[in-house]
């Protein structure tokens, strides 16, 4: 966001309620400058679709932020919140003291994992704080085994993973890094599995899966198999641009992970409860990891709630040293809290009890087909995704080495046009992302393929424009 012309892009032109010079600091908005900027207020949520405060009605194919997996206005989650604060609106978790809807949702939440066992659940307010969190149980965990030099992590590039100091540090993109002196020097980071950007001439996705579990190797040996804690990976990467593993990835990353007694962490925060047509991103791929981070759509955002979820190899371990190490001194004010525990219970109890798996691979061939009907357009060099998640990316000559000038600012150009059809997606340079909710309807899934046409017609005539400039 460092040109002007992308600056005017995020400004909102809405007529009506302006709210330029507001006070609030922004969250990924041009930092200082955000309030020089008129921000789309979004203030009403129905089904999959979003109002903003002067009555125009969006499509949000995003979610939220890849969250409201139930859409905006599901009343059973409004009664368990409404419920649980009537009846005890907040107490803490910590010193042997909880609530009951924490130990139920920690009972729920494990049922829900099937792909490797998990013996205990940590609550958390969101999915930053979840993987924080695995940092500091995998060091307890090996100061527990006497191993105080195995404390490295590796993540990869273009991963994300959260905002905060650890999660930004374990996060691969440069924007979370470059000024905030991170990442933290006990992180690495290790390639890409983008296949279509990144494979050799002639690569297979199964031979690229292979070099790329050589490099994760060389890197362990290169620093020493004795430092290195635990790999972070999401199923399928989100913010980064989405994207899916390629054939063979994680059998061949957990081979080398495993070999080197390196703990596996799989960043569910956006797969997890069903996005990609499986409960879990691990279910798709078969992985079986030690520890398991989710947030998101375990409340369906309703409210801020995230877990980690602890294996038992690992729990038995922390439980077994805790008389040498002492307590876990680790927890916030918010973990477990009980209006949150109560809309997660209610929002796995929806999930479960309206088939919400069917429910997505209903929609996911027709989201999937429609928009990657597209995929020969000029200005896309890649659709990709799977399940409900799906990412868009914008070059020139269909080759990934030719990207638009940044000041052309395509991306930002495609998601005006969204803006302006009545459709939320998420750009981030010159790739476009979208998780729509999983209760959309098929209807609701031609009106989002129908917009999106619309805006990459409207893409395609303004990158002819410049050309011709
Ligand atoms: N991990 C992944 C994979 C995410 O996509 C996100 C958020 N987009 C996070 C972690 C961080 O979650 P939060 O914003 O709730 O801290």
């Amino acid at each position: 966001y460092s040109t002007k012309a992308s600056l005017q892009k995020e400004d909102s032109t809405i007529d009506g309620n302006s709210f330029k010079g507001h006070d609030m600091l922004a969250p990924f908005t041009a930092g200082w400058q955000s309030s020089d900027l008129n921000p789309l207020v979004i203030e009403k949520s129905e089904g999959s679709y979003v109002y903003d405060i002067n009555g125009k009605k969006y499509l949000d194919a995003l979610a939220g932020l890849w969250c409201t997996a139930l859409g905006g206005n599901e009343p059973w989650l409004v009664a368990a919140a409404t419920e649980q604060l009537n009846k005890l609106p907040f107490y803490h978790s910590f010193w042997n003291r909880t609530t009951k809807p924490s130990l139920d949702l920690a009972k729920e939440l494990l049922e829900t994992f099937t792909a490797s066992k998990m013996a205990k659940a940590f609550f958390t307010n969101s999915g930053s704080e979840a993987n924080d969190t695995q940092v500091k149980l995998v060091w307890y965990y090996n100061n527990a085994l006497g191993r105080p030099n195995k404390k490295k992590f590796i993540a990869r590039a273009k991963s994300y993973h959260g905002s905060t100091l650890i999660a930004a540090s374990l996060s691969g993109l440069p924007a979370l890094h470059q000024k905030f002196d991170l990442p933290a020097p006990f992180v690495l980071h290790t390639d890409c599995p983008h296949y279509w950007r990144y494979h050799l001439p002639g690569e297979t996705e199964e031979e690229f899966s292979t070099r790329l579990a050589n490099n994760l190797e060389n890197l362990i040996l290169k620093e020493g198999p004795e430092t290195i804690a635990a790999f972070i990976a999401e199923p399928v990467m989100g913010a980064g641009g989405v994207i899916p593993p390629p054939a063979t990835y994680f059998d061949k990353i957990q081979a080398v992970v495993k070999k080197y007694e390196i703990l596996f962490i799989a960043d569910e925060v956006i797969c997890a409860f069903g996005r990609l047509g499986t409960m879990y991103g691990c279910d798709k791929y078969n992985i079986k990891p030690d520890l398991v981070s989710v947030a998101k759509a375990l409340s369906s955002a309703y409210m801020p709630i995230g877990a980690v979820m602890v294996s038992p190899e690992v729990s038995d371990v922390i439980h077994s040293q805790s008389s040498k190490l002492g307590s876990f001194s680790h927890g916030f004010t918010y973990s477990g809290h009980p209006v949150a525990c109560a809309v997660a219970i209610e929002a796995l109890k929806i999930y479960k009890e309206r088939n919400i798996l069917d429910q997505v691979n209903r929609i996911a061939p027709k989201f999937q087909d429609g928009v990657k009907a597209f995929a020969d357009s000029p200005i896309i060099g890649e659709i990709r995704g799977t399940g409900l998640i799906l990412g868009t990316e914008f070059v020139d000559n269909k080759s990934p080495n030719d990207p638009f000038p940044p000041e052309w600012g395509v991306g930002a150009y495609f998601g005006a046009q969204c803006e302006k059809e009545g459709m939320l997606v998420r750009v981030a340079g010159d790739n476009i992302m979208m998780s729509p909710p999983f209760i959309m309807s098929p209807e609701e899934v031609d009106v989002l393929i129908s917009k999106y046409g619309k805006a990459l017609r409207a893409t395609e005539e303004r990158v002819k424009e410049l050309k011709s400039q």
